[in-house]
């Protein structure tokens, strides 16, 4: 399938993607769009050239501020609008749409938060992350805690600071325990690190007291996203114990964008991992589960160009999304649309796949050395984070864009 839209090669949006995500131009009014090489679709557009007539979706439902009410309408309605879109953008139906009222250029376009988000969880299903941070924090001979292997492992966090890629993160200020020292210090963390994850969006709500089995797992998931969940080790070494993460995560996560929806990954599936010891009932599950998407971290100093340190993969993932949902739901706690769920950090086997810094420069017993002779052994001050993802595949392309952001310093 072609597009008559000029797509450029390697571009994240070919017309086999087609994510979802609220842009705005100017002063305008936030609008749902569809990304296709780089142009934005305005959706709104096309509904008033009356293609969507068949569909029970109101033109007026494509201007607004966030997706969650048209994702509520569910997959037969979102999975419609996407094919019909699809439709349009092909050769085939050139002549169909006038471009000029359709076709935003991205790079006019402001990107927007594309769900509100209710409640943010993170889990820790990389083996290899939790391994490395284990060795790391507590015992090398004991990485990992006698549950990892049983149960998809995690936390609440904090949704009201999720940021959308572009927006800038402040350095947090907060308790440490310096090294040597008898007590704790008040003061802006030292050591700001990113974690490269993907997270996945609640498409369907569940009720209070229901269990989502893994078979059905994926009605409940409209789509994904790349996501950088910010970690002050300092702070989050010292306040950890007994409950887990607070302050050393909630001030910032930042995520792309642009929704990919499940559909347009469905022929980057493959097998994850092996899991043994065998998991409980509740937590097994058959077919293909795990997503083979390219990832990558860059990190551009103050006036200098990008290093990438990281090149991983989401296949790499222990625990898969529909064992993640299963776990969430196991005790009825109910799912609801918007909602984010995050993988959690995304480490491979090799050194240059880890997906912190805390790992690539082991906890700051190896630095990294920058192109323009710099180190680090976390992030500094003006230095941007961005994550990049992408799934290939039989010469199809279907990626997440990016998302960056830049750390400024603490305020006063
Ligand atoms: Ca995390």
């Amino acid at each position: 399938m072609t597009s008559w839209v000029d797509i450029p090669k390697d571009s994240d949006f070919s017309i086999y993607n087609l994510p979802f995500g609220i842009f705005s131009v100017g002063n305008g009014n936030k609008k749902m769009g569809i990304a296709i090489g780089d142009q934005i679709v305005d959706v709104y557009a096309i509904a008033e050239q009356g293609y969507f007539k068949e569909l029970t979706v109101d033109k007026g439902a494509f201007v607004t501020d966030y997706l969650n009410d048209f994702i509520d309408l569910g997959k037969p309605v979102t999975n419609a609008v996407r094919l019909k879109v699809q439709d349009l953008l092909s050769d085939k139906n050139h002549s169909l749409l006038d471009q000029t009222k359709v076709l935003v250029p991205q790079s006019e376009a402001q990107m927007h938060l594309p769900v509100l988000i209710g409640d943010y969880t993170d889990f820790y299903s990389s083996i290899e992350h939790a391994t490395n941070v284990g060795k790391i924090f507590r015992d090398p001979e004991n990485a990992l805690l006698p549950n990892w292997k049983h149960l998809p492992v995690g936390y609440h966090g904090r949704s009201s600071s999720i940021l959308v890629s572009g927006q800038n993160v402040y350095r947090p200020k907060g308790q440490v325990m310096l090294p040597e020292a008898k007590d704790p210090v008040f003061q802006p963390s030292s050591k700001v690190d990113f974690e490269l994850e993907m997270g996945f969006i609640i498409g369907k709500n569940s009720r209070i007291g229901e269990s989502i089995k893994t078979s059905h797992a994926e009605d409940y998931i409209f789509g994904k996203v790349l996501f950088n969940d910010w970690s002050a080790r300092d702070i989050q070494k010292w306040e950890y114990v007994p409950l887990g993460p607070f302050l050393g995560k909630s001030f910032a996560s930042s995520m792309s964008p642009w929704i990919v929806t499940l559909e347009a990954l469905e022929p980057f599936k493959v097998q994850g991992p092996e899991q043994n010891p065998e998991v409980l009932p509740y937590l097994t599950y058959s077919g293909q589960k795990n997503y083979d998407i390219h990832l990558e971290v860059g990190i551009t100093p103050k006036n200098g160009e990008e290093n990438i340190v990281s090149k991983s993969n989401f296949k790499y993932m222990y625990w898969n999304v529909a064992q993640q949902l299963a776990h969430h739901t196991s005790n009825g706690c109910n799912m609801k649309v918007g909602d984010v769920l995050a993988s959690g950090t995304v480490s491979g086997k090799e050194e240059n796949s880890y997906g912190s810094m805390l790992e690539l420069a082991w906890g700051g017993k190896k630095p990294i050395t920058l192109s323009n002779g710099e180190k680090r052994k976390f992030i500094e001050d003006f230095d941007s984070v961005t994550m990049r993802g992408y799934c290939e595949k039989d010469s199809i392309r279907v990626g997440f864009g990016e998302v960056t952001a830049q750390v400024l310093p603490a305020i006063n």
